[in-house]
């Protein structure tokens, strides 16, 4: 349910309406715009009566929501989401808004070499986050599962190095305590229903990038979101990085209208990793053009110093020089859009 009210309401009547919900055993989330403030309320609403909460003269109107996620609704939050991300300087990241960011990096840490020289070469192209996996959801148990502990003490190292903040995939809450100095947790698509560990993320004081499953509808992907948000952790980006279909010729099949659909739907920032959509390098420039194109928020996108010799992924990661020239085609779209990179 949403209750938008009236301009200029009184802070001592509004608390007053929230407390009546609070003892109802119901919860709010209270969306301040420039004109108007819209109080979200979650959980059954079923026994509210709509008339009586009209009668209160600080509201304006009352709407049901329809849809089962909540917190994640625009109709709760109608201004978009900007997640911030603090970066080692002291300065800040944003994520969303008018801001397009771009995350950028190996698929996983190999050794510190490898993680120091893409951290740099990325950085010096404007890329604002560094990726790189240290625990990695591999389809064959033989294949390199990641440096784990050590991959990140590389990231940390890399971070160091370049100022860029991190973004690794969490695969497990047993490895919660290792990404304490992490500043975004990336749930990949494999964990993306995995439940108790999204609750127990929407506890943690990190922004979370919440990849999409790889055969999950947009509700369920937004009912994801909502289980992190439900328990206070509003800081969550989507990241589109495709889905299922019959296609063979690419990895996966990048939905591109997921992404006006999401921005229509949710006021949560919107990524897209090109990378992982597609699965072959030449295809990421043009997926990231429409990921632009389409109102995306930011790209992810896979760069390894050597390709031909990455112990995961390579087949799919540009090189830096590649990655240079795809954020030199990205950053003339944008200023043709008046969007800024980064
Ligand atoms: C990744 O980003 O390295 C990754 C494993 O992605 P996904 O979860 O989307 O497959
Ligand atoms: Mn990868």
């Amino acid at each position: 349910m949403i209750i938008v009210l009236k301009p200029k309401a009184e802070e001592k009547k509004i608390q007053a309406l929230l407390e009546g919900f609070t003892q109802m055993g119901l919860s709010h989330n209270v969306s301040a715009g420039a004109h108007t403030t819209i109080v979200g309320i979650i959980g059954d609403t079923s026994k509210v009566d709509v008339d009586s909460v009209l009668a209160n003269d600080i509201v304006e109107d009352v709407k049901r929501v329809s849809e089962p996620y909540k917190a994640a609704n625009r109709k709760f939050h109608p201004d978009d989401t900007v997640v911030e991300i603090p970066t080692p300087s002291g300065g800040v990241e944003r994520v969303g808004g008018e801001h397009f960011t771009v995350v950028a990096g190996p698929c996983s840490v190999e050794n510190e070499e490898q993680i120091v020289e893409v951290a740099q070469a990325v950085k010096r192209s404007g890329a604002r986050l560094l990726r790189g996996g240290a625990f990695k959801p591999r389809t064959s148990p033989y294949a390199f599962q990641g440096l784990h502990e050590r991959g990140i003490e590389l990231l940390l190292l890399a971070k160091k190095e370049t100022g860029l903040p991190i973004v690794t995939e969490l695969m497990s809450l047993h490895h919660l305590d290792l990404f304490r100095d992490v500043d975004v947790i990336q749930v990949g698509a494999r964990n993306m229903q995995n439940f108790e560990m999204l609750k127990e993320l929407g506890h943690c004081d990190k922004p979370i990038l919440l990849k999409r499953g790889l055969a999950n509808t947009i509700e369920e992907w937004l009912m994801s979101a909502e289980y992190i948000m439900a328990g206070g952790n509003h800081r969550v980006i989507l990241c589109e990085r495709g889905i299922r279909t019959f296609e063979t010729m690419t990895r996966n099949t990048l939905d591109i209208s997921a992404i006006p659909m999401l921005k229509h739907q949710s006021h949560l920032p919107v990524m897209v990793d090109p990378s992982h959509a597609a699965g072959i390098p030449w295809m990421v420039e043009p997926l990231s053009k429409a990921a632009v194109a389409a109102g995306a928020d930011g790209v992810m996108i896979e760069v390894h110093n050597n390709p031909g010799k990455a112990l995961c992924d390579g087949a799919q990661s540009l090189t830096p020089g590649q990655f240079g020239q795809v954020m030199g085609k990205l950053s003339r779209q944008l200023e043709f859009e008046g969007r800024v990179l980064g």
